[in-house]
């Protein structure tokens, strides 16, 4: 019977996970081991929209406390700078897998020639506005968006929520752990000779990977075939005052990678992910100043490996975040992950009244690991795809980067273009995390032909550009994320959920 988590690691991962246990099953006892010589990653500043559902829904942490103290901004989606198209924009609602009303076919079959403003977010995301504006004029916050925020504004409020829904948090490094007569870890030694227990453990260590790697010796799963970054450098500016704040993080394609642009209230936060075996740190370095000239201070190099250790849940110990695995930056993805793992944890916590038996573990894996499969080949997708990028690395991506997981797919798509027949091929018995929607954004973002196309008639187009061109208005009057943010951090602003 679990009583009492010890949960080691204080950066983001660590610290959802034992709130998310604290609030959801408050008989438990929660503890939180995290080194402060050690310290946190310090990056992983944008999400996607299941991160503040995570919070405000599925926690019931206040936004008004949160926005004062974390300040996010609101992403729409990515902005992609890449491909043939050279941009386009993946909004977090359906802009391809859905059809306009009089349409006789899914809306990407009309997306051929001009990819743009297929949806109103998507609108809005072209026109950097965040929101439409209600009849009383405040802005109309909608579901479907997701946060920047500043990695450490985010753990400092994470750790004082943390203590306010009664997580015990303990400072100290763990050296060694020691394990029963079973292979189950019983306590942990820390440095100085303090020995502290748990009867189950949540692995939060980050890249060092405790228990789950060093202790447990799970085996690694390198997705080198598929994906060839390993590398990110990390800067930024600060913001002119007035500066608009775009409401999507940017992906723009470089030499040997790729750079994402997030947007903070005050700065911007720019990194280039590349590929080492294709370009020396120095090389990336220079590539990234000469095309950031609004950068002034040194980078940080952070190195990666993408990949996962196969199984997450091994004995009395669940790994969570980056302990347990990296894809890549691309997407985002990581906080996705860490609350869906959790949520995923906790309800077979409740269902199994505490203790959880083998066939239960045995599932939890098959179900993080289907997750991160399939988070490795959509973003391999991102890379194949891309045909206008003309360096080796770009020569690389397309004729080695291996998709053969979704192999059917593409051949699908490449017969019968943006059909919902397409989802065949993704979902299972479990759910893809980014819906048949987001294969299609990158199928018809980069261009990528098919046979079938059918004939669309002048009046289909007509409707078409009579719904883009209603997305655009209502877009035009939408407001500015700056413009939003104002009225969110007014004093009398009433969040309608709080
Ligand atoms: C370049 C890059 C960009 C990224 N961008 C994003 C993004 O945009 N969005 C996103 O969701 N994710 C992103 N990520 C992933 C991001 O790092 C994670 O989402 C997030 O920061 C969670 O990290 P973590 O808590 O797993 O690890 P960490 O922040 O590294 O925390 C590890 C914790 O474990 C503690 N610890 C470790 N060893 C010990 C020990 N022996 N004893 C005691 N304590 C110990 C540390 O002190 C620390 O508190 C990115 C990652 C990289 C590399």
């Amino acid at each position: 019977m679990i009583r009492h988590i010890l949960v080691l690691g204080g950066g983001s991962a660590g610290l959802i996970s034992a709130i998310s246990l604290k609030i959801r099953l408050p008989a438990l006892r929660i503890s939180l081991l995290r080194s402060p010589s050690i310290g946190i990653i310090g990056v992983g500043e944008g999400t996607t929209p299941n991160f503040p559902a995570h919070l405000f829904d599925y926690l019931g942490i206040r936004k008004k406390s949160f926005f004062e103290k974390v300040r996010p901004t609101w992403k729409l989606g990515i902005r992609f700078l890449w491909g043939e198209r050279g941009r386009f924009d993946y909004s977090f609602d359906q802009q391809c897998d859905a059809t306009a009303p009089g349409l006789a076919r899914p809306n990407g079959y009309l997306c051929d020639e001009e990819f743009e403003s297929a949806s109103l977010p998507a609108a809005l995301m072209r026109q950097d506005r965040v929101f439409r504006k209600r009849a009383d004029g405040l802005p109309d916050i909608q579901g479907w968006h997701a946060f920047h925020m500043e990695n450490e504004l985010l753990v400092t409020t994470l750790e004082e929520v943390a203590r306010e829904v009664g997580v015990e948090i303990i400072e100290g490094e763990m050296r060694e752990a020691r394990r029963s007569a079973n292979g189950d870890v019983s306590s942990l030694l820390l440095e100085g000779g303090r020995v502290i227990g748990g009867d189950f453990f949540i692995d939060a260590s980050g890249f060092r990977s405790e228990l789950i790697g060093r202790v447990l010796e799970e085996p690694f799963v390198d997705f080198g075939a598929s994906l060839f970054c390993d590398r990110a450098l990390a800067a930024g500016w600060e913001r002119q005052e007035g500066e608009t704040i775009l409401p999507y993080t940017t992906a723009e394609a470089m030499d040997a990678g790729w750079a994402w642009q997030i947007e903070h209230e005050r700065h911007v936060n720019r990194g280039y992910v590349f590929s080492s075996s294709e370009m020396s740190d120095d090389q990336a370095c220079a590539e990234f100043l000469r095309k950031n000239p609004r950068i002034k201070r040194e980078p940080r190099l952070v190195k990666f490996r993408s990949g996962y250790h196969r199984r997450q849940w091994v004995g009395n110990v669940v790994a969570i975040g980056n302990s347990g695995g990296f894809v890549e930056p691309l997407e985002a993805t990581a906080l996705m992950i860490v609350c869906g793992n959790v949520q995923m944890l906790i309800e077979m916590l409740t269902r199994s009244e505490g203790k959880p038996g083998p066939a239960m573990r045995d599932l939890f894996n098959r179900m993080t690991e289907r997750s991160w499969l399939d988070i490795r080949d959509f973003l391999a997708l991102h890379y194949k795809l891309n045909t206008a990028g003309q360096t080796s690395f770009w020569r690389k991506c397309r004729e080695e980067t291996d998709v053969s997981r979704i192999q059917d797919l593409l051949d699908f798509y490449r017969e019968n273009g943006p059909t919902g027949f397409c989802r065949y091929f993704i979902d299972g018995a479990q759910k893809n995390d980014f819906g048949l929607e987001g294969y299609l954004v990158m199928l018809i973002g980069n261009r990528t032909p098919y046979r079938n196309a059918g004939k669309i008639s002048l009046q289909e187009m007509q409707l078409w550009q009579h719904h883009r061109s209603a997305w655009r208005g209502e877009a035009s009057r939408g407001m500015t994320v700056n413009e939003a943010l104002e009225y969110v951090h007014h004093p009398n602003w009433v969040w309608d959920t709080d």
